[in-house]
């Protein structure tokens, strides 16, 4: 078995945003020589997110509207801010969109269902933050 190990750097210059990832990892994926085998993308930073769905950009407004209505931003209003943090919101926006992605691998391609691919979304940026890729097969 063979393993690839990768860690990709964000820093987005808006404090939430989604970001279209695909190439990233395939050229990981590429790097990696693994043709069958399983590709895990996690975000490695507990107010930032992966997930999969549509490349397209009306839906991520609305990802980024739904998440604001479900934990909008507030500096005073949660009791993780009471630590000196003001990143409250973020901490529950990650924990909805959730932490990681996990893509089949057949004949070295991703194995995509129509329309996938893989995105990360911040909700805590203006800074550097890591995923991790690591690819695992044959
Ligand atoms: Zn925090």
């Amino acid at each position: 078995m063979k393993a690839h190990t990768a860690y990709l750097t964000f820093n987005t210059p808006e404090r939430c945003a989604i970001v279209h990832i695909t190439p990233k990892v395939e050229a990981e994926l590429a790097k990696s020589g693994i043709k069958e085998g399983l590709c895990l993308v996690n975000a490695m930073h507990i107010t930032a997110s992966v997930f999969i769905n549509d490349n397209e950009g009306g839906l991520h407004q609305d990802f980024l509207q739904w998440v604001e209505k479900l934990a909008p931003y507030d500096a005073r209003g949660y009791r993780h801010n009471l630590t000196g943090e003001d990143n409250g919101d973020a901490h529950l926006k990650r924990t909805i969109m959730g932490r990681e992605a996990v893509v089949a691998v057949t004949k070295g391609r991703l194995d995509f269902g129509p329309w996938e691919r893989i995105f990360y979304g911040e909700f805590d940026g203006q800074r550097d933050k890591r995923v991790l890729v690591k690819i695992i097969g044959e």
